[in-house]
């Protein structure tokens, strides 16, 4: 998380950056990043990206810095190989990888498998284990004009793998020509029903257009099968900084299913990008939503480098910037998180849950940090992701207290989840296990916590409502080792 701190008044500035947009794989092109951890991989680049930012704001009125937060902090403590390998990389969170067009994609023999197969779970393995998992957000990918195969691709990638997007790229995959066509139209109808953003490349205005005209189709097919399901129709189009001096392309970003990452923008493109967006984008999304909700960060590593990710970051948190601190954070981290929902499988899980007062709440959570450290290091469980929460419109701050965490453990083919959600309510910390009823329930689903009545967020808080305290550390210890074991491992 970055920080700047006022040195007069001592006012912390927090940002949590998200990557919407890093490939991990191996491209035929000659690109690659195999490994991420390896020099030139995604760890060393914001390394790189975190000095630079320091050097440009090390003259300012304040003081500069990065680390990771809270519970992540007491986690990695517990285990020095995991500190090491992410030591210096936090001025960037989290990250959303994608496979490249993987030399591995397909091979002879996988007659019957979906091209891609290879790559998803190259990135399915990256992104659900400790420490990468406390980092990494995997998006799989398809190829539409496989038609069934694609879909069934697209549900084992989410369902099996835990991916929590999907990338298409019609030029690379050679379907440009059939990008506004009924299969890729199921294609995003499938992904909403799944819940998870679609993110196109773009080359060329044209291929917008088709993916706006695509849009529409989904959103219409979904509006005649289960209304309730448009809202989870989430288009990204990459690289809108090459189409700047398209005046359509804010047309395109109006939609209310579309969005758009800033990968491949740099120099006069930024400013010119966060203008036209204010001028443009702003009136057609009327007075209760803001440009600043539609526009995604994303690095495009290793296709664009240090420079480009330095540049876009020091820009929006830098005094030229045309926005609020809500627009920079949003931007930044927010806006991603918002579409990619929470690491999620079926579970078995039965709601337990434990209520301590503030005094007792960082013994609890160094308790919590060192049980799942352990487990985690031995063989038989993983961590498979960690999702933090976010404040509701028009804040969208990232909440780096609030989160939920899975582990999952593994027997022979078999593989069990342990969501656990840590609240800070009311000055009560409350630790839970979740069952499938809150997975589903909208605070989870949306990772967004508002305390208010609505029906559909009654069911979470009645069910999280502390009805008592637990005050003996003991007792804490107890309750704590027992929701990580899992229900048929007792
Ligand atoms: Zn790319």
């Amino acid at each position: 998380m970055l920080e700047f701190e006022d040195i007069e008044s001592k006012t912390i500035f927090r940002f949590y950056i998200v990557d919407a947009h890093h490939h991990l794989g191996a491209d035929i092109d000659g690109h690659s990043n195999r490994n991420p951890v390896a020099p030139g991989g995604t760890f060393d680049f914001y390394v790189k990206v975190g000095k630079k930012l320091s050097k440009l704001f090390s003259d300012k009125p304040h003081i500069f810095r990065y680390s990771p937060h809270g519970f992540l902090n007491e986690f990695i403590r517990n285990n020095k190989k995991w500190k090491d390998t992410l030591n210096g990389s936090w001025a960037v969170d989290q990250v959303v990888v994608f496979p490249f067009n993987d030399e591995f994609k397909w091979r002879d023999g996988d007659e019957g498998k979906a091209i891609y197969w290879r790559s998803n779970d190259n990135i399915g393995r990256w992104v659900t284990r400790a420490p990468y998992s406390l980092r990494l957000i995997g998006f799989g990918r398809v190829v539409p004009t496989q038609r069934e195969l694609a879909i069934s691709e697209l549900h084992r990638a989410v369902e099996q793998l835990g991916l929590r997007g999907l990338k298409l790229h019609p030029r690379s995959d050679g379907w440009s020509s059939d990008i506004a066509s009924p299969e890729v139209k199921n294609v995003l109808v499938e992904a909403a029903k799944l819940n998870i953003p679609v993110l196109f490349d773009t080359r060329g205005f044209g291929q917008v257009m088709d993916i706006l005209e695509v849009t529409k189709m989904a959103r219409s097919e979904l509006q005649s099968q289960n209304k309730a399901l448009v809202e989870n129709l989430k288009v990204i189009i990459a690289h809108i900084g090459f189409h700047l001096g398209q005046n359509e392309l804010f047309e395109v970003l109006s939609h209310p299913n579309i969005y758009g990452d800033t990968s491949g923008v740099h120099d006069a493109g930024i400013p010119r990008l966060f203008e036209e967006a204010i001028q443009l984008l702003q009136p057609s999304l009327g007075r209760y939503r803001n440009w600043s909700e539609k526009i995604l960060f994303g690095t495009d590593y290793n296709y664009f480098d240090v420079p480009h990710a330095v540049q876009f970051i020091s820009f929006v948190l830098g005094n030229d910037f045309p926005g609020t601190s809500e627009d920079a954070q949003r931007i930044l981290g927010s806006n991603l998180l918002k579409l990619v929902p929470p690491f999620k499988r079926e579970t078995k899980s039965t709601l337990r849950k434990v209520h301590v007062s503030f005094e007792l709440a960082e013994l609890t959570e160094k308790t919590l940090a060192k049980q799942i450290a352990d487990l985690v290091s031995s063989e038989t469980y993983d961590l498979s992701g960690i999702d933090f929460f976010i404040d509701p419109h028009p804040k969208f701050q990232v909440r780096p207290q609030d989160f939920k965490i899975t582990i999952s453990r593994r027997e022979n083919e078999n593989c069990e989840d342990i969501n656990l959600v840590v609240l800070s309510m009311l000055d009560i910390l409350t630790i839970a296990r979740l069952d499938n009823t809150l997975m589903n329930s909208s605070p989870i689903r949306n990772r967004i916590l508002r305390y208010d009545d609505a029906a559909s967020r009654r069911i979470f808080y009645k069910k999280l409502w502390p009805n008592r305290l637990e005050n003996n550390p003991q007792e804490i210890y107890e309750f704590v080792k027992s929701i990580t074991q899992t229900e048929s491992s007792k």
